[in-house]
């Protein structure tokens, strides 16, 4: 076989390749158009602190956002297993996060759940099975079909971390963890960059308060599930998009 009878081969293999990567840019740029609605987003007025917060925890894997497009029915997978109050835990996060994820309905079903809780566990499902806890989600292959349509949330044995719980719905609802420390209290603080507290003050408004959300994280979340974001929507392009 001489080098001239294998150019065509070549030819059409990395033909094949540059078209395949094509297709995937332009559906890429073409989800990211359509799945974010620019002008009704800038008719909002959000601030400046509000979209770089929306910028840097409302994305996930892939740097894709990732939202819920039918309503959460939340499950208790060992409710038998559990105390009242862990149900009542469950409910009250059900509570503060249901109206923020409007227009969908979230709540509390004893069968056929999509979001699935498995509580007071002795170990997680994954790694070395350390940590207080972990949430599943329906992986994304690139970008086609990025909603959430499934989750597990794993909780390990009640360890007086109050805010486990909650951390573990807003991942199960799209969030991720932020990248930076910020002046406020953020649920959404992960072990690589823990929740840093501005003051004594705002360490005692919360001290009571069993799962504490503060007001710029539930903007975020409110955000997220407007009508102007559909999943799928890349970081890159919501940035370009906002600075145009
Ligand atoms: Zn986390």
């Amino acid at each position: 076989m001489n080098f001239k009878s294998l150019i065509k081969p070549i030819l059409g293999i990395f033909l094949l390749i540059s078209l395949f990567w094509g297709a995937i840019f332009f559906t890429d740029h073409r989800i990211s158009v359509s799945a974010f609605d620019v002008n009704s987003f800038q008719k909002r007025g959000y601030t400046k602190d509000e979209i770089a917060l929306f910028g840097d925890i409302a994305f996930r894997e892939g740097n894709r956002l990732r939202k819920w497009e039918t309503d959460i029915k939340v499950e208790i997978k060992n409710i038998n297993a559990l105390s009242p109050r862990d149900i009542a835990d469950v409910d009250s996060c059900i509570a503060i996060l249901a109206p923020l994820v409007l227009p969908l309905k979230m709540t509390r079903v004893s069968s056929d759940g999509n979001l699935l809780v498995y509580m007071g566990q002795d170990k997680l499902p994954v790694g070395n099975g350390r940590g207080l806890g972990y949430t599943d989600m329906n992986r994304i292959l690139f970008f086609t079909n990025c909603s959430i349509r499934k989750v597990s949330i794993y909780e390990v044995k009640y360890l007086n971390q109050k805010d486990v719980l909650i951390h573990e719905f807003e991942h199960a609802i799209g969030l991720s963890h932020a990248s930076k420390p910020y002046s406020f209290r953020l649920t959404m603080s992960g072990p690589e960059c823990p929740a840093k507290f501005k003051s004594i003050d705002e360490m005692d408004k919360y001290l009571d308060i069993r799962f504490p959300i503060s007001d710029q994280e539930k903007k975020v979340i409110k955000m997220l599930y407007s009508s102007d974001f559909k999943s799928g929507l890349n970081r890159n392009a919501f940035n370009k998009l906002i600075l145009q």
